[in-house]
């Protein structure tokens, strides 16, 4: 039992998401590269990797509740944090918004390349 983690996700959920959020466990796990925390939605627990920002990473994974990956209803939950005094939200929100659009350029690029690719191989056969 780690009644700490526990009893601080109940603060947050009051504080920040005005008690909307449905109660999960919060538990320790050990540290893994690359990972800060995770959810497990089926078993509603939430496991926090890192020793440093153990705070801001039970934020994330309670912004991951309802809402997986960092499309725009999570970054819209990352906003609505900041907006209630969570400066290091905007920044994260920031972030995940870069990578989108970047993800996205890849994509028209990618599909550009392949559109010149069939221009050019069109011409090469009308020629
Ligand atoms: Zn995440």
């Amino acid at each position: 039992m780690d009644d700490t983690l526990d009893s601080l996700f109940d603060r947050l959920n009051a504080g920040l998401f005005d008690g909307r959020l449905p109660t999960y466990r919060v538990r320790r796990c050990p540290p893994q590269a690359g990972e800060r925390g995770f959810i497990d939605e089926k078993a509603r627990t939430i496991w926090i990797c890192t020793s440093s920002e153990t705070r801001e990473t039970l934020l994330h994974e309670m912004c991951h509740i309802g809402t997986p990956g960092h499309g725009r209803r999570f970054r819209a939950k990352l906003k609505r944090l900041a907006r209630r005094g969570e400066s290091w939200a905007q920044a994260e929100r920031a972030y995940y918004l870069r990578a989108e659009l970047r993800m996205r350029a890849e994509h028209w690029m990618a599909l550009w390349e392949i559109g010149r690719g069939l221009t050019r191989g069109l011409g090469r056969f009308r020629a």
